[in-house]
C-alpha cells in the first residue's frame, strides 16, 4: 500500500500566498457539473419549494417533527435520518476505495461552491492569468471596482446560502416575515451572520486551505486508498522527460505546458506524483487531454489510474473492501427503505409513575399510576382511544380524554384492582387506536411493590 506524500503546496499558480484557478472544460467538467448542479438546486430546492404550504424539508424543532416532501415525521423517526447518514457514510467508503477523492472533487459542498465562487471571481475580475498578472499593483480605478462587486456578490451569495440553511429549521417565509417586521431573535441572526461569514471565508477566501489542512476525509484516505485504487495519476513512464530536455529523440509527451496545474484548485503539481492534496475533480485530465489533442498524442497523460495500472500490474477494480462496502451500503440502504415504511404515524410513551408507591383508593383497592404521552405526525388525527389490555379486575380511573394540543399529549392515567387473585406483578399493555392506525406499548401493574 502505497503511503501518499505530505508536501507543500506548489506555488506555480500561487500569487502572494493566493491561488488563481483558471477554469477549463471537457468531460470531467461536465460531469462535474451533472453532479453538483443537481446537487446545488437541491440544497435550495429542499427550503424554497413548497409543497401543501410545507417546505420540502423541515426540522421543527417547536412541534419536534421533521416534514419530507409532505410526510411528517416524528422526532422518534430520526433514526432513520441516521440510516441515512450511515448510508452516505459507506457510499463515501465505497467510492474512496474505488476512485479516491472523487467525493471531493465532485459532491463535497465545500468544491461546489468554491467552484461558483471561482466563477463569480472570473466573471468580475477576469480570469486567472489577468488575475496573476495583476496581483500585486496599487488596487485602484476599474480594478478596484471589480474587486468590491465580486466582494458584494460573494456576500450576496453567503448570504443567500444561510438564509437557505437556516430556512431548514424556520420555515423561509418565517424568516422572511421576521426580517421584514424586525422582529429576528438575536440567536437566529447571530446564527445567520456566522453562516454567511463561514460560507464567505471558506468558499471565497480559504477555499482551497479548507481541502488541504483542515478536512479530516483528506487525513484518513491514506487508510482507504490501495495499488488498485483509481485516482487522477500523470503516467510519467509516458510523459517523461519533458519539453527542455536537450536530446529531443528521447522527449516524453509532456509538453510542460504548465496548464495541469494552472487550473488546480489546490494549487498542486500532479506530476510530482501522488499527493493528498489532490481532490480528484479531474481539472489537470481535461486541462491535459486538449493538449494532447493539440499536439496529436493520445489522451490519458493525465488519467484516473490505479499505481498497479501505473506499473502495468493487473488492477481488478471489483475486490473484496469494495464489494464489502457495497454490500454493507445495501443493506443500510435497504434499512433506511423499511424503517421509512415501517414507521408510525402515532407515537405512544409509558412510564410507570415510581414516585408513587402503590396506592390505595377509597375502597381499598391497589391502584398504580402512569404517565401516557401520545403524539401524532399528522396533526389533524381524530378520535384517538386509549384502552387496556391486562388481566380481569384492573380497571381505569380519572381517566382524561385524549385531545391533542399542537399534536400531542400527556396525561396520568391510574389503574386500580378489584381482583383478589391478581399476583403481584402483572403484565399489562397501554393501546392508542385512531380509526385503522394502532399502537400498543408494555408495562407492568404491581401489587404492594414499587
Ligand atoms: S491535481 Fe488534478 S485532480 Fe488533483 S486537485 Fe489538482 S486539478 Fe484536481
Ligand atoms: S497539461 Fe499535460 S502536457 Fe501540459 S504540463 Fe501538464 S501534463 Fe504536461
Amino acid at each position: 500500500m502505497q503511503q501518499i506524500p505530505v508536501r507543500t503546496v506548489s506555488t506555480t499558480t500561487a500569487v502572494g500566498g493566493k491561488i488563481h484557478v483558471r477554469l477549463t472544460s471537457g468531460r470531467f467538467q461536465n460531469l462535474r457539473r451533472i453532479i453538483s448542479g443537481p446537487l446545488l438546486l437541491l440544497y435550495f430546492a429542499l427550503v424554497w419549494v413548497q409543497y401543501e404550504g410545507q417546505p420540502w424539508l423541515l426540522f421543527d424543532f417547536a412541534s419536534r417533527r421533521v416534514t419530507l416532501f409532505g410526510t411528517a415525521m416524528a422526532w422518534q423517526d430520526l433514526s432513520i435520518l441516521a440510516g441515512l447518514m450511515i448510508a452516505g457514510t459507506c457510499l463515501l467508503f465505497f467510492a474512496a476505495v474505488g476512485w479516491g477523492r472523487v467525493w471531493c472533487g465532485f459532491a463535497c459542498p465545500q468544491s461546489i461552491w468554491s467552484w461558483l465562487f471561482i466563477r463569480i471571481e472570473t466573471l468580475t475580475e477576469g480570469r486567472a492569468a489577468l488575475r496573476r498578472r495583476e496581483e500585486g499593483k496599487p488596487l485602484q480605478g476599474q480594478r478596484l471596482v471589480r474587486r468590491v462587486l465580486k466582494h458584494l456578490l460573494w456576500v450576496l451569495a453567503a448570504l443567500i446560502t444561510a438564509l437557505t440553511f437556516t430556512g431548514y429549521f424556520i420555515p423561509i417565509r418565517e424568516l422572511f416575515s421576521q426580517m421584514a417586521n424586525l422582529e429576528m431573535g438575536l440567536t437566529t441572526l447571530g446564527w445567520l451572520i456566522t453562516m454567511t461569514a463561514l460560507t464567505y471565508l471558506n468558499a471565497g477566501l480559504v477555499r482551497e486551505k479548507i481541502c488541504v489542512h483542515a478536512c479530516p476525509y483528506a487525513r484518513f484516505q491514506g487508510v482507504m486508498f490501495d495499488d488498485n485504487t483509481r485516482t487522477v495519476s500523470y503516467d510519467a513512464a509516458r510523459g517523461e522527460p519533458r519539453r527542455g530536455q536537450a536530446d529531443t529523440s528521447v522527449r516524453g509527451d509532456c509538453v510542460d505546458c504548465d496548464l495541469c496545474v494552472q487550473v488546480c484548485p489546490t494549487g498542486i503539481d500532479i506530476r510530482d506524483g501522488l499527493q493528498y492534496e489532490c481532490i480528484d475533480c479531474g481539472a489537470c485530465i481535461d486541462a491535459c487531454d486538449a493538449v494532447m489533442d493539440k499536439t496529436g498524442k493520445p489522451r490519458g497523460l493525465i488519467a484516473f489510474r490505479s499505481e498497479n495500472q501505473l506499473a502495468k500490474q493487473p488492477s481488478p477494480l471489483l475486490r473484496p473492501r469494495l464489494l464489502g462496502y457495497g454490500a454493507v451500503l445495501m443493506i443500510t440502504s435497504l434499512a433506511v427503505i423499511y424503517g421509512f415504511q415501517d414507521r408510525s404515524s402515532l407515537v405512544l410513551e409509558v412510564l410507570r409513575d415510581r414516585n408513587t408507591i402503590t396506592w390505595s383508593n377509597n375502597r381499598g383497592e391497589l391502584c398504580n399510576s402512569y404517565l401516557v404521552k401520545v403524539e401524532t405526525v399528522d396533526r389533524d388525527m381524530q378520535g384517538l382511544s386509549l384502552s387496556i389490555d391486562g388481566p380481569q379486575g384492573l380497571y381505569p380511573v380519572n381517566t382524561q380524554p385524549l385531545t391533542l394540543s399542537n399534536g400531542s399529549t400527556e396525561l396520568t392515567y391510574a389503574l386500580c384492582n378489584r381482583n383478589p387473585d391478581l399476583p403481584v406483578r402483572s403484565e399489562i399493555s397501554f393501546i392508542v387506536k385512531a380509526g385503522e392506525t394502532k399502537v400498543s406499548k408494555h408495562s407492568v401493574f404491581l401489587l404492594g411493590v414499587n
